[in-house]
């Protein structure tokens, strides 16, 4: 196989719909890569599944990505992300795919922070995605944060995105996340502000 076709940079997921995205960022952005067969994702590596015992996103992300760089000796890539309630003091937080008890149950989590919120009147129904990346390799670490602030609505609205997206509306917009298009989303979201500016760390880091 030449040197060109071997993976250079592990995303450290198991969900192929952010290694899509994920490649599309990279596309284009570093000579000589290859996205399609040069970036793959923690299952294609081999790498074990990483215990999130960090307490920040910042933490999760850097767990996640120091983890899989160990055990492929490659560039990896990792991310970290929630949804942080302003009166619930930042709540579900890192723990927002478990909200509910039940993890990854979108829909449980969503009505969980929906009934917490029940009695809150709109002028404090403040809110954030947050996402932490990460790009570690040999002998260097970067994190980067993005954030997308709204206010939670009383009811979901919207059939795209995923998790919390129904019931996020973002600042100066109308519509919930999940009336968004991918690409309006990808614009302003947290995890798009994040890898945006995390690209020219993962850049130098593939030199
Ligand atoms: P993870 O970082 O992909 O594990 O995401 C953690 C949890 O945060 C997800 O299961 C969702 O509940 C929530 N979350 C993170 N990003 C988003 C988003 O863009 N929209 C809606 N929910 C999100």
């Amino acid at each position: 196989m030449p040197e060109t076709a071997e993976p250079r940079l592990v995303l450290a997921t198991r969900n192929a719909g952010k290694l899509r995205e994920f490649r599309e960022l990279l596309r284009g952005q570093v000579p000589g890569l290859d996205v399609d067969t040069q970036v793959i994702d923690a299952a294609a590596a081999g790498a074990p599944d990483v215990p999130e015992t960090g307490v920040t996103f910042e933490e999760n992300s850097l767990l996640k990505a120091r983890s899989v760089a160990a055990a492929t000796g490659l560039v990896a890539v990792a991310d970290d992300s929630g949804l942080t309630v302003d009166v619930l003091g930042g709540a579900p937080g890192i723990f927002s795919a478990r909200w509910s008890g039940r993890h990854g149950d979108d829909e449980a989590n969503l009505r969980l922070v929906l009934d917490q919120l029940a009695d809150i009147d709109e002028v404090h129904r403040g809110a954030a995605f947050v996402c932490a990346a990460s790009v570690v390799s040999v002998g260097s670490e970067n994190v980067t944060r993005g954030e997308l602030r709204g206010s939670l609505l009383r009811a979901p609205r919207g059939d795209g995105g995923f998790g919390y997206d129904p019931i996020l509306m973002p600042t100066g917009t109308t519509r919930s996340c999940a009336e968004l298009s991918a690409t309006e989303k990808n614009e302003i979201s947290h995890r798009g502000q994040a890898f945006r500016a995390l690209l020219p760390h993962i850049v130098n880091a593939l030199r």
